[in-house]
């Protein structure tokens, strides 16, 4: 996304250089780095914008425009684009009635089918941030807050984290993210999650994921949403489940579809969340989709 601005900001920078009127050159940490300069800024009271409207109103436009408390804002692992990797992609949900895994919507089927050019931008979500850097200034923050990040798998968090600069990352609010932990072994699909559709759950990188996640100083809202689908899962769930409990928000809930053993919750103390036990049922499509492409790497 940070790209994606940088590349705007850069050609507009380029195709005003012709005029005589052009702001200095914007400093590139502009304003994603709170040491940086800041530039020469219009006041755009030319703007009924800025000359009519009271900061508080400007302030809930922009929030309207940018957040959406109620459809989640996809985020997963991005395919590839004109040779070049754009580390995530995102979209606004528009499968919210699924009975299914979030990560099942069939939102994915646009981003995760290689055959199609997935872009992060097409729902122009990034276009009034583009107006003019008082704008962007303003507004930015309020895209990071006022969205429900939903995580198609926890190395989408990963991948996110490392697009964004820390004063972006640091400004997430509310966060949900839903994976499943399949088999290593013992499964005729057992490296599923080669296929662009799954998760590409790993133990071995939860705990850094997690870490991830306990940069944001101030998340209203975690949500995990865990499908074990692991042979002999409980181990799993121990390192999954110790990873999460060093992770903090106002409202933290884990929905799972096993049971938390009594042993494994004694060693585990006081839990810091909310756990939910509920089933969803697999949406066979995808599942279908993803053994075919499975069977095709
Ligand atoms: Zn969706």
């Amino acid at each position: 996304m940070r790209k994606f601005i940088f590349a705007k900001f850069s050609k507009k920078r380029s195709a005003s250089a012709s005029t005589s009127h052009r702001l200095p050159p914007t400093p590139t940490a502009w304003p994603l780095r709170p040491d940086g300069p800041a530039p020469a800024i219009c006041d755009q009271l030319q703007s009924p914008l800025y000359g009519k409207l009271s900061a508080e109103l400007r302030l809930l436009i922009y929030g309207l425009a940018l957040g959406d408390p109620t459809r989640l804002l996809h985020i997963c692992k991005n395919t590839w684009r004109r040779h070049r990797r754009v580390p995530v992609a995102h979209y606004r949900c528009t499968d919210t009635d699924s009975p299914f895994p979030t990560w099942q919507h069939t939102c994915f089927d646009v981003i995760c089918n290689r055959r199609r050019a997935a872009t992060p931008t097409e729902d122009k979500l990034l276009a009034l941030l583009l107006t003019c850097r008082l704008v962007y200034h303003d507004a930015l923050n309020i895209l990071y807050e006022e969205n429900i990040f939903h995580f198609q798998g926890a190395p989408a968090v990963k991948q996110l984290r490392t697009s964004l600069s820390s004063v972006q990352w640091r400004a997430l609010r509310h966060v949900h993210i839903s994976t499943e932990f399949v088999p290593l072994s013992a499964h005729p699909a057992h490296d599923i999650n080669q296929t662009p559709l799954w998760p590409d759950e790993r133990l071995d990188g939860w705990i850094g994921y997690c870490q991830c996640l306990r940069e944001i100083p101030d998340l209203r809202t975690l949500r995990f949403e865990i499908t074990m689908r692991a042979k002999d899962y409980m181990w799993v769930l121990k390192r999954v489940l110790e990873a999460l409990q060093h992770l903090q928000a106002r409202v933290f809930e884990v929905e799972l579809n096993v049971d938390i053993p009594d042993d494994l919750l004694h060693e585990l103390g006081t839990l810091r969340f909310q756990t939910i036990g509920k089933e969803r049922p697999e949406n066979e499509e995808v599942v279908l989709r993803a053994m075919t492409s499975f069977l095709q790497i």
